[in-house]
């Protein structure tokens, strides 16, 4: 069990999860110092005049496999330090929320979880989730196929922030043919609040939300 007790009074003071942190995912993917946390509250509707900058967070971690992100939150939960994952930072909310946590939250950003792998036969594409969906879209087109992505900034979203933020899987304009983002997933590898890595699904056809899912899916490939 760490101590923890920081805030962001502390001015000139390391975060307590700095050193362990570190050891995680090396020195350079880390940042505790002002300008970097405060940099990581601001989102699109804010620079557009709406919407409110989010919680500073205290410290900032960017993990590069899902072993790493295991360990931060095995090391997040013995310090009962809450964590905030980000993707693109597209959400329409304040972000990091107001309301998750306290001053010393960390700050889980996603964009080294980038690698695509395409799989042409299956017409399948395996991502890490900060994997940003323009670019699974360029690589699917390079090999003759059509990942769909619902009505989303593409060049800022990742596939673990649509997937898991605004109404679960992103509102695509053409929601009567095509449907939402997850119900196109085949599987998830998830790494629990606890540490614990659960892997779902394994390359089986997806359920069918309805008949008209079945039909755009099978119009997918181009
Ligand atoms: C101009 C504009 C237009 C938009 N239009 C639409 C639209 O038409 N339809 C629509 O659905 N959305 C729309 N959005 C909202 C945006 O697409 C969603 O909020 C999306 O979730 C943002 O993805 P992101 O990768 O940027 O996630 P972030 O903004 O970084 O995070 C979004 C939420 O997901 C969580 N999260 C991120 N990554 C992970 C992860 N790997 N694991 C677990 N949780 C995670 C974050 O903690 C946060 O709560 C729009 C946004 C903008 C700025």
């Amino acid at each position: 069990m760490y101590e923890f007790s920081w805030h962001m009074s502390n001015v000139g003071e390391s975060h307590p999860l700095l050193g362990p942190l570190s050891e995680i995912v090396g020195v350079h993917h880390v940042a505790d110092e002002d300008f970097v946390r405060r940099s990581y509250t601001r989102g699109p509707f804010q620079v557009l005049g709406g919407g409110s900058r989010g919680r500073v967070p205290g410290i900032v971690v960017r993990p590069a496999d899902s072993d790493q992100v295991a360990r931060i939150m095995r090391l997040a939960n013995e310090s009962l330090t809450p964590v905030v994952p980000k993707g693109g930072g597209g959400s329409a909310a304040a972000f990091p929320p107001h309301h998750v946590g306290h001053d010393g939250n960390i700050l889980l950003d996603t964009t080294r979880l980038n690698r695509i792998d395409i799989d042409r036969e299956a017409m399948t594409v395996t991502a890490q989730s900060g994997a940003i969906l323009s670019n699974v879209q360029a690589e699917a087109r390079k090999r003759g196929l059509h990942f769909f992505a619902v009505d989303v900034p593409v060049h800022m979203d990742t596939i673990g922030g649509v997937c898991s933020g605004f109404l679960g899987g992103g509102e695509p304009s053409d929601v009567a043919t095509a449907g939402p983002m997850n119900a196109y997933l085949l599987g998830l590898t998830v790494v629990l609040p606890t540490g614990l890595v659960v892997r779902t699904g394994g390359g089986r056809a997806p359920t069918c939300g309805s008949r008209r899912h079945c039909t755009a899916r099978r119009a997918v490939p181009t």
